[in-house]
């Protein structure tokens, strides 16, 4: 175990995929870095392990290299439902399927590497315009990083907590020794919830379940999608459900005097956009930035314009999920027109501007009125 200690430039708190992109980044900067978590590596947590394209490049800018980690790779995104289904491939590279406890080992190597000063094991009980309390001793230092988390506790002691909005729903996370059956990502959307897949080996795949309703289980949400219990029926689950909340959160503000929030700590999208990962290492790079200038604010206006793109396509999922009649009309007629679903997809991974989409939206409003 590293010694805290006595004083540092930024104090992360919270050694998740947010906390250690923030150390990573912030250790190309120069800064001196100290960053504890409670738990110790590698850490585990409820996800559904896809990382798309764009968080694959956010990730190499950290000098993270996914590519080279033991995952699987996937061409795109497939949506189904009970009568219609349309895939489409990424507009350039690929995303990858990876074990959370593989990605979160890379990380840990990585900031092993880059000189960043961890200590695993060490609750942080509070904050003060000094520093941190880790272990119940002050650690004195100049910016401090709250990745802690959806239930942030920094969030809360940096009076952080003010949020535009907030909604939240429940998944539940299992893997199978099953090999993967497609090149895609796919998206069940069933009456009350939906099931997400992602490859993430040769001969296994993660599986999500995702719905509003807290006592909703993987077994007992499966015999609503035959076509995914029958491929899932020839090998049984490797390990027990893992749960987890995710949330749709916009925070007033992520910084207040030197405490900057990052991660689901700083707000978040629902887990069907599988976002998640993408904005951390975003935020990451962001917040470095704004380390350096020494000016917070920076940061501030970094992150809103991250994560305007990812709030919307949440939005729009999230009317899929409430809205049954729309998604039917919706999938079906991106079913007959893939080239939309593509528009889409493009959009989502940073790769299309906003009019273009708008003008694909028009084109599927128009086609789901004409179906
Ligand atoms: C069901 C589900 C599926 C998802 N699927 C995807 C997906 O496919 N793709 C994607 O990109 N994203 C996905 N996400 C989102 C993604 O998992 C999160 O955005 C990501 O885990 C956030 O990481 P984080 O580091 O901010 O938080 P966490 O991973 O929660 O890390 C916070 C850390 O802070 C530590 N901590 C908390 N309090 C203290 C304290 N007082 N002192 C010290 N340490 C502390 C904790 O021990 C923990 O290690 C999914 C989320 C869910 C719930």
């Amino acid at each position: 175990m590293t010694p805290l200690p006595r004083a540092t430039d930024l104090f992360v708190i919270g050694g998740g995929p947010a906390g250690l992109a923030a150390a990573l980044a912030a250790r190309r900067r120069g800064l001196d870095v100290t960053l504890a978590d409670c738990a110790v590596p590698p850490i585990d947590k409820a996800c559904g392990e896809g990382i798309m394209p764009d968080g694959l490049a956010a990730a190499r800018s950290l000098g993270l290299d996914l590519d080279a980690a033991a995952g699987h790779p996937f061409r795109g995104i497939r949506f189904r439902d009970r009568d219609s289904a349309v895939e489409a491939a990424f507009p350039n590279g690929h995303g990858l399927g990876l074990r959370r406890t593989a990605l979160h080992q890379l990380m840990v190597n990585q900031a092993i590497d880059a000189g960043v000063r961890l200590a695993w094991g060490v609750r942080v009980s509070g904050i003060t315009p000094e520093g941190v309390i880790a272990d119940g001793r002050l650690v004195r230092a100049r910016w401090i990083a709250g990745a802690d988390g959806g239930q942030s506790p920094v969030r809360r002691w940096a009076g952080l907590d003010a949020c535009h909005h907030e909604s939240r729903r429940f998944g539940f996370r299992r893997h199978y020794p099953v090999a993967p059956w497609g090149q895609y990502m796919e998206i069940h959307w069933g009456d009350r919830c939906q099931l997400y897949i992602t490859p993430i080996a040769a001969a296994e795949v993660c599986v999500v379940l995702i719905s509003r309703d807290p006592r909703l289980r993987l077994e007992d949400a499966l015999p609503g999608f035959p076509e995914v219990q029958g491929r899932l029926a020839a090998a049984g689950p490797s390990n027990l459900e893992r749960g987890g909340v995710t949330a749709s959160r916009r925070l007033k503000a992520v910084y207040r005097g030197n405490v900057a929030l990052l991660g689901d700590a700083s707000g978040s999208v629902d887990a069907i956009t599988g976002e998640g990962l993408c904005l951390l290492f975003q935020q990451s790079v962001a917040l470095a930035a704004a380390l350096a200038a020494g000016d917070l604010s920076l940061y501030q206006a970094e992150h809103r314009r991250i994560g305007r793109r990812p709030e919307w396509m949440a939005g729009l999922m999230l009317q899929l999920d409430r809205r049954s009649g729309l998604r039917s009309r919706a999938i079906r007629a991106l079913a007959g027109r893939p080239n939309l679903f593509a528009g889409m997809l493009a959009m989502h991974v940073g790769e299309l501007s906003t009019a273009d989409f708008l003008a694909n939206g028009l084109s599927l409003g128009w086609r789901m009125l004409t179906l």
